[in-house]
This record gives structure tokens, sequence and C-alpha cells, in this order.
């Protein structure tokens, strides 16, 4: 399709609005439109230049398309709706019958948008996650907004400077507005979190905490299991996901397992015990209380004769306050590991990130809840 403007008409100045003459008319330009019919539709046009007495020559604003664009903003709107329906780039592409250049292009401008019109005001409590990209060889700092379950941003890395880039783009005063951040026991973003947000409460994640007691346990299995099985005794074999699971979600046949071995006097049910016992912490209501829990949980985790047990309890003694938060803001990074799995299965779509730009901007995109349309296309 072949657009042109009238010749004699005059045209108002993308500047001030104020009409003038047509001055002359640029090159031609493409933009890729929605089809018709099954055709493959493709809008021309020669833009013409006004003569602002004011602003000089300028080109005149098309109403189909945003600056600089190669599509109009119908087609990028359908872009977008596509890439959020399939959640994949390559099932959008093969729809969209556009390149990966062009993929990207559309997307890294909705996420552009869709940050210019975010308003970060009342984002009161946060998350904050790793998570690696290229077959995990390196990392990216995620930051969420926990009561919203979605992305703020992500940064390269999971070092300090990471995640205080991250606060470091928020507003001043809607960082004050902060009061708690979940975060893994890791000193770089502790140490973020102090600096940059010395008001918010830093809670560390129970999840992350439970994963740490998991490992202590599934070290005194192996270790066990090694000097069993040395006297010829196979006791453990094939218990490893038994100590692991959530009773509650324990199949017919761990229970089982579980029953014959409860009575054995082993080092591995000794350290299991220590670990869920530990989970009592989270139903107490008041600080006072779980201080006095913790103080005994921790005696026996100690005197338990389990290395790995004894470790993860003095770390978790070290950070006890920032344990003790949870009371009062019961929040968690679960939304943040809802977020990660979406992550994973995009990844896993995408077979992997060339760049961390290209990692970002799918994670915003996917993740951000952002509002990314062209303002033509409504
Ligand atoms: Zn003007």
């Amino acid at each position: 399709m072949w657009v042109e403007w009238p010749l004699e008409r005059q045209a108002s100045c993308p500047e001030c609005g104020v009409d003038s003459a047509i001055y002359d008319h640029r090159e031609e330009r493409q933009w890729r439109h929605l089809d018709t019919m099954q055709f493959q539709t493709i809008l021309h046009c020669r833009i013409p230049r006004i003569n602002c007495a004011e602003h000089g020559v300028k080109s005149i604003d098309v109403p189909w398309a945003e600056k600089n664009s190669r599509f109009t903003a119908l087609f990028e709107r359908l872009a977008i709706e596509v890439l959020l329906g399939c959640q994949t780039q390559s099932k959008a592409r093969e729809l969209l019958g556009v390149s990966w250049d062009e993929v990207h292009l559309i997307m890294e401008k909705a996420v552009d948008r869709g940050l210019q019109r975010r308003s970060e005001a009342g984002i009161t409590r946060v998350g904050v996650d790793e998570k690696s990209f290229l077959k995990g060889h390196r990392y990216a700092t995620i930051l969420s907004d926990l009561d919203n379950a979605r992305v703020l941003d992500v940064a390269r890395d999971r070092k300090e400077e990471s995640l205080a880039e991250l606060f470091g783009k928020m507003p001043e005063e809607q960082r004050q507005e902060i009061a708690a951040v979940a975060i893994d026991m890791w000193e770089p973003y502790i140490n973020a979190v102090v600096e940059l947000l010395p008001e918010a409460d830093i809670v560390h994640d129970k999840f992350h905490i439970a994963k740490y007691l998991g490992e202590a346990v599934d070290r005194v299995r192996k270790s066990e299991h090694k000097g069993l099985k040395k006297e010829g005794v196979e006791t453990l074999k094939g218990t490893k996901y038994l100590w692991l699971t959530n009773p509650k979600n324990w199949s017919d046949e761990q229970k089982q397992q579980f029953k014959e071995l409860k009575d054995k006097g082993l080092q591995v049910g000794r350290a299991w015990a220590i670990k869920e016992l530990f989970s009592n912490l989270w139903e107490y209501n008041y600080e006072k209380s779980a201080r006095n829990f913790f103080k005994k949980w921790f005696w026996w985790a100690t005197h338990s004769r389990l290395k790995p047990i004894a470790e993860v309890a003095k770390t978790l003694r070290r950070h006890l306050d920032n344990i003790l938060t949870y009371l009062k803001h019961r929040i968690t990074n679960a939304v943040a590991e809802g977020i990660n799995s979406k992550i994973q299965q995009m990844k896993s779509a995408a077979r992997g990130f060339r760049n961390f730009e290209n990692y970002r901007i799918a994670i915003l995109f996917f993740c951000g809840k952002l509002d990314m349309y062209p303002q033509k296309s409504q």
C-alpha cells in the first residue's frame, strides 16, 4: 500500500502543532502492517516535511507508527500479543513471519515503553533472587515486587553492585517506601540492602533456609550410607528423596520406608528430625517465644554430633535477627520462585540466551506485567 499526503494541504509541525505548507518529501520508507487477507502487507510512504516558522524543516508525524519503527503500531501490538500468548520467542516468530532481530527489537521497544509508564509508587515489599543463565556460567540478580508478583528489573551478576544498581535506579522517595526485602543469606545482597535501604527489614527467605537444612541432611545421609556400605549394609539405599520430601507429600511407599527406618537409630533420621523441628519456628507470633524456641533448637542441633547440621545451625544463629523478621512481615521469595519457573520455561524455549541484555528484556517482557503496547495502536 502506498500512502501519500495531498500536496496542497498543510500539515502540522511535530513540535508545536502549527500548520505549515509542505516543504519536500523524505525518501520512501516501509512499515510492516497487519496482513490483508492472507497476504503480507507493507505500507510505503514518502513522509512529507514542513517548514515551520519556529522549528524549521521537520518530518511530520505519521499516525500509523511510532518514530523510527519498521512496523505499524497495530502490527507491533499484534506481535506483543502473540509473544505473550505463545510465551516463547521462537513460536511467535514463526507465526508472525519476522526475523529474530525483529522479535528482539519489538520486545525491546515494548519493555522500554512499559518501564517508562510504570509507577514505582506503593512498592513496599520486594524479593531479590539470583538466577543463572548461559548454561549456569553467569548470574543475574532479579528484583521483584512481592505484592504484585512481577519482576521490577534485572542486573548482571550477583554482587553487591548488582543489587545496588537495581535499588539505585529507583527514585529515592520510592526506595524509602520499601519496608521489607526477602533475600537469601548472601552477604553481597545483605550489604547492598544495609547500604541503600537502611530502614528496610531484611527477611531471610524460609525456602532458602529449608534448602540449606535439606542439603545438610543429605550430606549426613551420604556419609552414613558410605560407612554402612563398607560393612555391607544397604539400609539407606534409595532413601535420598525420602529425607528431602515434605512428609505431607510422602507417597505410600515413602511412608512405609520411613516406618521401617525410624527406629534404627540412624544419623540421617536424627538430622531429618532436627530439620523438621526447625520449621516450627515459622508458626510463632511473638519474637520472644520464637527466640526461646530457637535457643533450644540450636542446642539440640549443635549437640547432635552431626557436623553438617551444626554448621547450618551456626549460620542460622548468625542471621537470626533477620530470620525472625519473618514473623512481622510473613514474606518469602515464593513469588519470586514462581517467576523463576516461568523464567526457566522461557530459557529452555529460547535454548539459552546469547547475552545478558536479551535475557533481561525477555524477563521484563514476560514477567514484568508492564503496559507495553504502542500508544497509536489503541
Ligand atoms: Zn513548529
